[in-house]
Parts: structure tokens; sequence; C-alpha cells
């Protein structure tokens, strides 16, 4: 009974690796510090602190935004965005409004569908790309016996990214394949290292549903706050989606709110009322001057971006005869895609295309060999004869007594199992052995 789709946008903050924070001197290197050895008056909001930008974290916003296809605005600048909480302790949060640094950008990724199979393409909108500046963090403890809140405010000010999209989204796998594609470009310009388990990368999802064939957005939507990895972007998505129909099949309308996450429970909890813009009263930061750019200026920025994972794949595809799909898997990682490139430099009489296989098949540690002791194994079993069937299948046999559990598994129907011990007798064949022929034996031997 599939009567409803959801609309799912997503909000994305990511705190970007400068060495100093967003409006003062104070190292934004933070992480594992001890408490509030990171701060200044400007970050801890003493009153007659002024602010001074950091030059290069706009850079890397405006960077950001045009990897993300935007328009960057030759005006634009910051906003004072009130609200009251201890974690801010000016009173507002230095934002942008309505002049961001970055707008109207898309994004395409291709994302494996999990009930399908197959991989799907799509583009996601970006409405926009802005900056602003972090907020000091909340920690819960019991001091002398009493539960008590303390503050941290090492955090307070670090330069904190926030990406909008447009609600193009209509599923939770979607919104993961979004939110991958969105973490590998910010890694390949290496703003951020968006390691979601510190807190450098946060999800927040807003979710409603509409009737099918309806053209309006839905008159509410459900936001969920700071989300901490892909997986439960997913599930906090599936969770509020079926809470959503559940609701809506009773004739109601789900309640427009913030909502947390429970990630022990798997479900989502409601936090306050969605507040609206004007809740904050935000005015133009008097502080701060309005940013002016030329078009020469915006021009050198752009060049200065890295090849982006899209160019890179299409790239591997044309000028090493790659498919897609193993373009896509050397390009995920950028040490990968060079760890690749530089493996073709060494090993010149080797096929790139051999390298390519043996990078995915035998799965190298990049960290732990070197490209040219990795093109050296290369070679050297080239030159060794091809097994003969015999040796194979003795190999095989040795794989299956070692794997019990596997060939059980894909004797009741696991597909997985067969590619897992194919996988094992790649390995233990060390290349000398077709996959096609090593495959067909294999499922012989199994019976
Ligand atoms: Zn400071
Ligand atoms: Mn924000």
């Amino acid at each position: 009974m599939d009567r409803y789709e959801p609309i799912i946008g997503l909000e994305i903050h990511v705190e970007l690796k400068t060495l100093s924070k967003m409006f003062c001197g104070c190292s934004s290197d933070y992480f594992g510090h001890d408490p509030n050895t990171h701060c200044c008056p400007v970050c801890l909001g003493l009153p007659g602190a002024l602010p001074v930008p950091n030059k290069k974290a706009i850079e890397w916003c405006v960077m950001l935004g045009m990897a993300l296809g935007c328009k960057i605005p030759l005006f634009s600048k910051f906003d004072r965005k009130n609200y009251f909480y201890p974690d801010l302790p000016k009173g507002y949060q230095i934002s942008q409004y309505d002049k961001p640094l970055a707008i109207n950008g898309k994004l395409s990724f291709s994302y494996k569908d999990d009930k399908t199979g197959k991989i799907e393409k799509r583009v996601v909108r970006i409405h926009r790309v802005h900056l602003e500046e972090d907020t000091g963090k909340l920690l819960h403890a019991k001091v002398n016996a009493k539960d008590c809140t303390l503050i941290d405010f090492n955090r307070s000010g670090v330069p904190l990214v926030e990406i909008v999209t447009e609600p193009d989204i209509r599923s939770s796998i979607e919104a993961r394949g979004f939110l991958k594609k969105l973490y590998q470009v910010i890694r390949y310009i290496g703003i951020s290292d968006a390691d979601m388990e510190k807190g450098s990368m946060r999800l927040e999802p807003n979710i409603s549903e509409r009737k099918i064939g309806e053209g309006d957005l839905p008159k509410y939507k459900v936001e969920v706050k700071n989300i901490n990895s892909f997986k439960f972007a997913k599930k906090a998505i599936d969770y509020e989606v079926k809470r959503h129909t559940e609701i809506l099949e009773k004739g109601q309308v789900p309640k427009q709110e913030t909502r947390g996450w429970d990630e022990k429970k798997g479900v989502t909890f409601s936090q306050r009322s969605k507040e609206e813009a004007h809740d904050y009263r935000y005015f133009p930061e008097p502080d701060i001057p309005p940013i002016r750019w030329t078009e020469k200026y915006l021009q050198s920025l752009k060049e200065s971006l890295p090849e982006l994972p899209g160019e890179k794949i299409a790239r591997f595809m044309k000028e090493y005869g790659l498919s897609e799909y193993d373009s896509a898997i050397l390009t995920d990682e950028v040490a990968v895609a060079n760890y690749f490139e530089n493996s073709i430099k060494m090993g010149k009489d080797i096929q790139p295309k051999t390298i390519a296989n043996w990078m995915i098949n035998k799965k190298v540690t990049i960290e732990k060999v070197l490209p040219g002791e990795f093109i050296n194994q290369i070679a050297k079993t080239l030159k060794k004869p091809a097994m003969d069937e015999k040796e194979v299948v003795d190999i095989i046999k040795q794989t299956i007594s070692e794997n019990e559990k596997a060939v059980q598994d894909y004797k009741s129907g696991k597909e997985n199992a067969l590619m897992f011990l194919l996988g094992q007798l790649m390995r233990k064949t060390s290349g000398r052995i077709d996959a096609e022929t090593a495959k067909k034996l294999l499922k012989k031997n199994l019976g």
C-alpha cells in the first residue's frame, strides 16, 4: 500500500580543518584536548571582543560551493542569528542569512539500491552553502555526586560550513548515496576530514510525506538533529517515514518539529517545535564588513580546486580503458587513486588494466606496500606460468576445508559466500588463474 512518498532534504554541517578558528587566532585543532584550553575573549563571546574573519575558511567554503556546482554571488555578508543556549555565550551565532557564499548548485551521484541491486543515478539540487561558527559543547556529568552540565568552549568558533539541499530526495538509500558523495567531495578538496565520529560532519535530514501524484510540497516538515553516521541517517529517515505514514493514514498531519535521534533505541523523539527564521531576528553582523569578490579572484579559487571524483572517473575510463565501475572503486579515496597512478608510472610495461585488477581484487594495503614493491609483485607473478587445473583443484580443496562456514552458507543458498570463497581462492593463487575459470572450478568442486 504505497500511497505516500517521502520528501527528504538534507542539512549538513562540516567543520573546516583550518589551523585557527573562524573569528580569532585560537587553534581549531581541539579534538581530544583538555576542556577550555583553546579559547580567548573572542570565542568565549566576552563583551567588547571583536571578530576577525578567517580568510582561508571563507575561501574553502567558496571552493566547496564551486565543487557543488554553485553560483558564487559577488556580494556576501555575515549575520547574527540570535538565540539563547548555554553553549553560545554571545547570545547569537555569527552565521549567514540572506547573502550566503554559494547558492543554486547540484550534486550528481550514483548509489546501489539495496533492494534491486541496481546502480541508480541521481542529481540533488543544492540550495545554499554558507559559513558560520561552531558552538561550545555541553557535557552532562556527575560532580560530587550531583548531576550537572559542564561547558567546553574549545569547539566554540571553529569554522563550520552548512550545506542545505533542496527537498529532492525520495528515499533513505538515496539520502545515503548523496551523503557519501558529499563526504567524498569534501575529502577530495581536503578542507575537512569530515570525521563523523569526532563530530566534524553532522547530518540533519528533514522529512515529510505527500500523497503520490501530489505536486506541492507538504505543509509540514520534521527535522532530525545531529546524526553522526550514514547508517543512522538512513535509519532515522526510515523511522520517520514509517511514523509519518501511520499518522497520515489516520487522517492526521504530523507535527512540525525538531526531533532527536536515540541511537541505542533506534527511534527519534520530540525535542521542540520547529522555529521559523524570524524567531532568530537575523541582522547584519556590524563588526564584520561584507565580502565583495572580483571575478578574477573567484577564477583563481576555481583553478585551485583539485580534480574531483567525477572528473577522475571519466579520465580513468578514457586514459586507462577501465570500466566505470572499476574507476569508481579506484577513485573512492584520493590516496587510492594516487597510488594507482603512481603504480602505473613505476610499471610502464604492465597494462594499467592489470594493475587496476590487482588493486581491486587483492586489496593491497597502500599504507604498507610502496607502489614500486607492488609493481614488482605483479611483474613476478606475471612471469610465472599459468597454473594447470590439477594445481588449482588442490588449492580449491584446501580453501573449502579451511572455510567450512562459508561452504555451508553457500550450500544453503547464500550467493555472497561464493564470492567470499572466490576471494580466498584468488588470493591463494596470486593472480595466476583468471577469475572466470576459478569461479567455474570452484562451483564444480562445491558440488
Ligand atoms: Zn579564540
Ligand atoms: Mn547551522
